[in-house]
């Protein structure tokens, strides 16, 4: 291909979108491109390059984590944003969310043979953003009649609420193209809130407090370790995306989880795990989500709001160390704004 040598990024992914179109006509008329150039090119249009390895880490007798580095999908990362879970039980292995893409799906299951001979015998999606579920295409895979948990409201939305093409296409466009050959493969058993999966030696308990993160969030207990996996309902160091969520259904979900599951080591799908995720995450969103209701009492304008955001004490602490702050703190103020007036009436 003449044009392939001077693309620039927006270029290189024009180039993809046209190859696809040409792999398409090359199926019906395969005379047309030399059949050699035109494996090696489809195979880069099918299946996207290996994820580079990252360790698993553990924290507890039965969690180890792969802990991502990143907080966002970018052409580098090839999508790796999120943290892909461990659990160890006697019987064999369960996922609790399985990355972004078949790629990093992989790069997880070369992990995990590094630590142990066990098959894996169940993964769990915490909720319907597709770092946190594309990888299933991996493990279904590697074992083609795995149990695939999510709460039903993340199996509808991504079965038929139009979040399993939308994250697929998000993921392509964010990578360059990177995690092309991942098929989305939705969750397909039902668990909700006191839902308990007993796995050998391992229980896991399911906590749902209604739409926090999502309408459909799970955070899910390894009752032995005293290790609660939260999903993406606490950040450790990074925004939250809240276009579906509600300010005052995370803080329902972290006061329940705080009262049931005390003295917790909260395992968060971004950044490391730790004892004061909830607390540090409750801190930043209480300096967004107070100044905002503030902001409604004194009757002051969504600008003026903002400001009164960014000038908070516990705002100012949190921002220069939270990933995707400065890109999204405008449009999560006007989502924390928009709750506040409504919770005023
Ligand atoms: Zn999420």
């Amino acid at each position: 291909m003449p044009f392939e040598n001077n693309l620039g990024d927006a270029g290189r992914r024009q180039f993809l979108r046209k190859l696809s179109g040409l792999a398409a006509l090359a199926a019906v008329t395969p005379a047309l491109l030399p059949m050699r150039a035109f494996a090696k090119e489809a195979e880069m249009v099918i299946k996207g390059p290996p994820v580079k390895d990252i360790p698993a880490t553990q924290i507890s007798g039965h969690v180890w984590v792969i802990i991502s580095p990143d907080g966002f999908a970018n052409p580098q990362n090839q999508g790796m944003m999120s943290n892909i879970t461990f659990v160890l039980t006697k019987e064999g292995v369960v996922v609790l969310d399985s990355g972004a893409s078949l790629q990093i799906g992989e790069m997880a299951l070369r992990q995990l043979k590094k630590i142990t001979d066990k098959p894996v015998i169940a993964v769990i999606n915490s909720h319907y953003h597709g770092d946190h579920w594309l990888g299933n295409h991996a493990f279904v895979n590697a074992y083609p009649d795995i149990p695939i948990y999510a709460h039903p409201k993340t199996i509808a939305a991504i079965r038929q609420g139009g979040q399993g093409d939308h994250w697929k296409n998000l993921m392509e466009r964010a990578t360059d193209n990177a995690s092309i050959g991942t098929i989305v493969t939705a969750p397909n058993k039902e668990v909700d809130h006191g839902s308990e999966l007993k796995f050998g030696d391992v229980t896991l308990r399911i906590h749902h407090y209604g739409t926090a993160h999502t309408p459909a969030d799970i955070c899910m207990e390894v009752v032995e370790d005293k290790v609660v996996h939260v999903g993406d309902v606490a950040m450790d160091r990074r925004i939250a995306f809240m276009e579906d969520g509600s300010y005052l259904g995370t803080f329902k979900t972290f006061d329940a989880l705080e009262k049931n599951v005390p003295g917790s080591l909260w395992l968060p799908g971004h950044g490391e795990p730790g004892p004061d995720v909830i607390k540090h995450n409750r801190e930043l969103f209480d300096g967004i989500f107070q100044s905002c209701v503030q902001a409604v009492k004194e009757m002051k304008s969504f600008e003026e709001a903002k400001s009164m955001v960014l000038a908070d004490p516990r705002v100012k602490k949190w921002a220069p160390v939270t990933k995707g702050f400065n890109e999204n703190i405008g449009s999560y103020t006007s989502l924390a704004y928009l709750e506040a007036e409504q919770s005023a009436f």
